[in-house]
């Protein structure tokens, strides 16, 4: 979040300045396969996804896990730490649903979050749900091993879209080639840890500021 208030702070006088327009940050090279969702994040110390109907509280711990998203730094202060049967300020179940999916475009898993209204009208996530499908609908893939599934939907609770081009296959929020998992890499927690922020980073850590208030008095 502070980035784009950097943006915005030295746009404006580039603006006033120059016929030069800085439409945003340097096109990468090669293809992005960690790109920000639409989604509303919010600001929370942990993110519980708690194992529902017909999905292992094994399955979401690899998925969580170091193989995963256990795998970024960060985790509880650069964004939120993740954990299974637990409780959290953001909560997310994961069910299973057999045959197959029902989603428009085949796929394997769905996320659905839920937000709630903050006193000054903003929103924040405050959970929801991941829907893993029995088998792809179309091609009939089979959508096991499901923690590879549930790892990719916990990217989207994480603030991160689907990357679609082939380029980004076996990354976790690209496509699945048939028997090998998707791996989570620094640009993808790099990405959750834009889009989320913990209340560490929230409340300024000013070593000057003695608490007197916006004046500093
Ligand atoms: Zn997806």
């Amino acid at each position: 979040m502070s980035r784009s208030v950097l943006i915005g702070r030295f746009l404006l006088p580039s603006l006033l300045g120059s016929a030069i327009i800085v439409s945003g940050p340097p096109a990468a090279t090669a293809e992005d396969c960690s790109v920000r969702n639409s989604y509303t994040t919010g600001v929370a110390l942990g993110i519980a996804v708690n194992a529902g109907n017909g999905i292992s509280t094994s399955d979401v711990s690899t998925a969580i896990g170091s193989s995963y998203w256990g795998g970024c730094s960060g985790l509880g202060t650069g964004m939120p730490g993740l954990c299974t049967s637990c409780s959290a300020t953001v909560s997310v179940s994961a069910v299973f649903q057999a045959g197959e999916s029902t989603n428009q475009s085949g796929s394997c898993g769905r996320f659905t979050p839920t937000f709630t209204v903050q006193p000054d009208g903003t929103q924040r996530m405050s959970g929801g749900t991941i829907v893993i499908y029995e088998s792809e609908r179309g091609t009939g893939v089979d959508c096991e091993p499901y923690a590879d599934r549930i790892a990719h939907e916990i990217g989207h609770v994480l603030g991160l879209d689907d990357a679609s081009g082939a380029g980004c296959n076996g990354h976790i929020m690209g496509g699945r080639v048939q028997g090998q998992n998707r791996s989570v890499g620094a640009d993808d927690c790099q990405q959750a840890r834009d889009a989320w922020d913990t209340p560490s980073e929230v409340v300024p850590d000013d070593p000057n500021d003695d608490g007197g208030g916006p004046c500093g008095v």
